[in-house]
């Protein structure tokens, strides 16, 4: 069975552990360092991305999640996630972790259009568009040359992107009865060399 954990410090754990149930994983919660050991991959779930970052710090996760980054572990960001993982923000909070060569705005929709949903083009899986949910969502400004870009908004924007073994998405894709990128996820989690 793949390796996969979820990053159980803040935010809707609960909901992507649910997503993997329903393709067959148990995956484990991690709320500490030690147990990055025993996972191939790890979720970092949408919530309060300063939070997180603060939470991160205070158990000790941020070098030992560059180092396992460095070493191969794939790491998806979803939301707040994906603020987490980025390289660089246009908000002065919080100190990502720097491990995808991205730059990402938070709340990037205002008040009007905190939350919302739109049907999207995804490249790497089969099949319709991807309904996506956006709840006060980040986006991508710029993209590094290692980074694809896998969907994008009318307006070109990205709202998800991989490179190599990391995957981030601005919207929830936990949130929906889809499966679709948590497998796109779990195969990029068993691709390992
Ligand atoms: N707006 C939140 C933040 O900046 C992210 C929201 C979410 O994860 N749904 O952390």
């Amino acid at each position: 069975m793949p390796r996969v954990g979820v990053l159980a410090v803040q935010g809707d754990f609960l909901e992507h552990r649910q997503a993997l149930r329903r393709l067959g994983i148990d995956a484990p919660e991690i709320r500490l360092p030690k147990q990055l050991d025993e996972i191939d991959g790890l979720i970092i779930p949408g919530g309060e991305s300063t939070t997180i970052a603060q939470l991160i710090d205070i158990y000790g996760f941020r070098d030992v999640l560059r180092q396992k980054a460095r070493e191969g572990m794939a790491i998806w960001g979803t939301c707040a996630g994906m603020i987490v993982v980025a390289d660089r923000l246009t908000d002065r909070r919080p100190e990502p972790l720097r491990l995808m060569d991205i730059e990402v705005s938070r709340n990037a929709f205002g008040r009007q259009v905190d939350s919302f949903e739109a049907d999207i083009d995804f490249q790497e899986i089969e099949g319709e568009p991807f309904h996506c949910v956006f709840i006060r969502a980040p986006v991508v400004n710029r993209v590094g040359e290692s980074v694809k870009v896998l969907a994008a908004l009318d307006d070109g924007r990205p709202i998800a992107v991989r490179q190599g073994r990391m995957l981030a998405t601005a919207f929830h894709p936990e949130l929906t009865d889809d499966s679709r990128i948590h497998d796109l996820f779990v195969r990029m989690v068993e691709e390992r060399d």
